[in-house]
């Protein structure tokens, strides 16, 4: 199913660009255009440019471009039909129409009511940190290394013991309890009586990536269940949707190009105060989808840093699935038994740490290693289970050989019953949920090569000089080849008709590759074009051969003789 277009342009009608954009980067006027530093790569010249008259971005940089749809889904790593939908939320538009949704005024205020609260509660609880109230909390703080500047920066707090004491607050702003519970800072009765939801708890603010407090996680100080306690969802924050510190690690990751993903907050705040500003957590739940896409927006590799139990073992194995299924780098470190992130840098400092990052496991060989302890059975369905999550049809043709040569396993068999796999989950998707196919007649041969070429043009001249103009012979493979060797930096836009545009604009939706990751697609394709060229020129020299022994030029068929040893690689032997 298509969105109604009218839906699209009243979004971008009523989304201000200049407005969404700057809640993310400072904008200063250049020309009639804004210019700013990129968030979507490491830089601080200000190739970013947003064309407020035309609704449109482009970086010169990374060349990110798009409209304020585009901008909204990659700032938030959201998928299109995602972003759309909540940006539409947000403007107010109702996508089956396109009419302002009536409610939309309504919706407005309460999100803006749970961010006030949230704005509030957020003081509140800074403030009992640092009163006679919090001396506990500063002590566990202390007790776990955490200096106060750090502990200022990522704004932790204190939460009273009292039931009330939040709630007596939050009148005092004005605010009402039933409010205050339906944004998820009290808890609630059937029979309507309500109390805080954190009780004698050190507060840690949940922020969205733009660095607004969406939500809190607390531990206990005293005893008491549960340990650790996070917001209840409500309008402005649903669970498995954030990751700790994301928006404090943007900056970091955006340089190092990869992330360190562990499980505590006080692992994550400790790793940022030893200077390791990449560092995000996955906020007490497994690491979900959403998360994945929020943190691929920022980076393509993820240092996976869990606890060496059997737990710590089996959550990176889970957790280095689903990163390699959507396609990114990671790696996965085990911590010694019976340490934690905290501990080892406390006590054994940075180099500690290093060494441990230095021991990780590339993430599919962590995969193998896991599972070869299971039984037989169980390894074959781990596999087909881990390729049928593999979106990707090129990349799980790039992991099927490996899984198979691993596990000791049939690559054909492995197919065989992957094909099964995919062909029944993709019946069990509601077909309104579909992944529409970009439509274009492509073998996967072609489509991995003019897939790449649309997310790397810095590659195209070097596919060019490779031949890849002559082996992309079907009729949709060569018309878009023709039109992204000829689109440069250009906007596909004006280039290309629409099933191309839609093709080659889910291409770069897939997310930016590292250096490493481009050079590596790129070997691959080059040494295939270079065997097929090689396999081309094979039959032409052995049909030349064949003619000369025919009619008896011993001299021309040794020279051809020769010339096919070259090419083989051979040598004079
Ligand atoms: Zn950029």
């Amino acid at each position: 199913m298509k969105f109604d277009s009218s839906g699209v342009a009243a979004v971008k009608a009523r989304a201000d660009i200049v407005e969404i954009v700057r809640r993310y980067v400072d904008l200063r006027p250049v020309g009639g255009r804004l210019v700013g530093a990129c968030p979507f790569h490491q830089e601080t010249k200000g190739s970013f440019n947003v064309h407020p008259e035309r609704g449109y971005f482009h970086c010169f940089g990374c060349q990110a471009s798009g409209d304020v749809i585009d901008f909204y889904c990659r700032i938030n790593g959201l998928e299109f039909r995602e972003g759309l939908s909540r940006l539409a939320d947000e403007v107010g538009v109702r996508l089956d129409s396109g009419r302002p949704d009536p409610r939309a005024g309504e919706k407005k205020r309460l999100r803006q009511a749970c961010l006030d609260m949230h704005a509030v509660a957020d003081a509140f609880f800074r403030r009992c940190l640092a009163s006679p109230e919090g001396k506990a909390a500063r002590d566990y703080l202390e007790r776990r290394g955490i200096v106060p500047e750090v502990a200022a920066k990522f704004g932790l707090g204190y939460s009273p013991p009292g039931w009330q004491a939040l709630e007596d607050f939050l009148k005092k702003q004005g605010f009402s309890p039933a409010q205050a519970a339906t944004a998820g800072l009290l808890s609630k009765r059937e029979d309507g009586r309500t109390w805080d939801r954190f009780r004698d708890r050190l507060i840690f603010p949940i922020r969205d990536v733009a660095g607004t407090v969406v939500a809190f996680g607390g531990r206990i100080m005293g005893e008491g269940d549960p340990k650790y306690l996070n917001s209840a969802d409500s309008p402005i924050y649903r669970k498995g949707d954030h990751l700790y510190a994301l928006c404090d690690a943007r900056p970091s990751m955006a340089k190092s190009r990869r992330a360190i993903l562990t499980e505590g907050y006080v692992d994550v705040i400790t790793l940022h105060q030893f200077g390791y500003g990449d560092a995000v957590g996955v906020l007490g739940t497994a690491l979900t989808p959403e998360q994945i896409k929020r943190l691929l927006g920022f980076c393509a590799t993820v240092d996976l840093v869990f606890d060496g139990d059997g737990a710590g073992r089996k959550a990176a194995l889970r957790s280095a699935e689903m990163l390699l299924a959507a396609g990114a780098a990671c790696r996965v470190a085990l911590l010694p038994e019976g340490e934690d992130v905290d501990s080892l840098l406390q006590t054994r400092g940075r180099e500690a740490f290093e060494a441990c990052l230095g021991g990780a496991d590339e993430g599919l060989r962590y995969c193998f290693r896991a599972v070869s302890a299971m039984a037989r059975k169980e390894q074959i369905t781990w596999a087909e289970g881990f390729l049928g999550k593999v979106g990707d049809a090129n990349l799980r043709a790039a992991y099927a050989p490996r899984v198979a040569a691993a596990l000791g396993l049939s690559e054909a068999g492995l197919r065989g019953a992957l094909a099964d796999a995919v062909v029944r989950r993709q019946a069990a998707v509601p077909a309104s949920r579909r992944r529409e196919s970009p439509g274009l007649e492509l073998n996967p041969r072609e489509r991995c090569i003019v897939t790449f070429a649309a997310r790397c043009p810095e590659y195209v001249p070097a596919l060019r000089e490779l031949g890849a103009g002559d082996y992309l012979s079907g009729p949709a493979a060569r018309s878009l080849w023709a039109r992204l060797a000829a689109l440069g930096d250009g906007d596909p836009r004006l280039v290309f008709e629409e099933l191309e545009l839609d093709f080659v604009l889910e291409a770069r939706r897939l997310g930016e590759l590292t250096d490493e990751a481009r050079r590596e697609l790129f070997e691959e394709i080059s040494g295939f074009l270079r065997a097929t060229r090689g396999e081309s020129a094979r039959k032409e020299l052995m049909e030349a051969m064949r003619r000369a022994r025919a009619v008896g030029d011993t001299g021309e068929e040794m020279r051809l003789f020769a010339e096919l040893n070259a090419l083989l690689g051979r040598g004079d032997e």
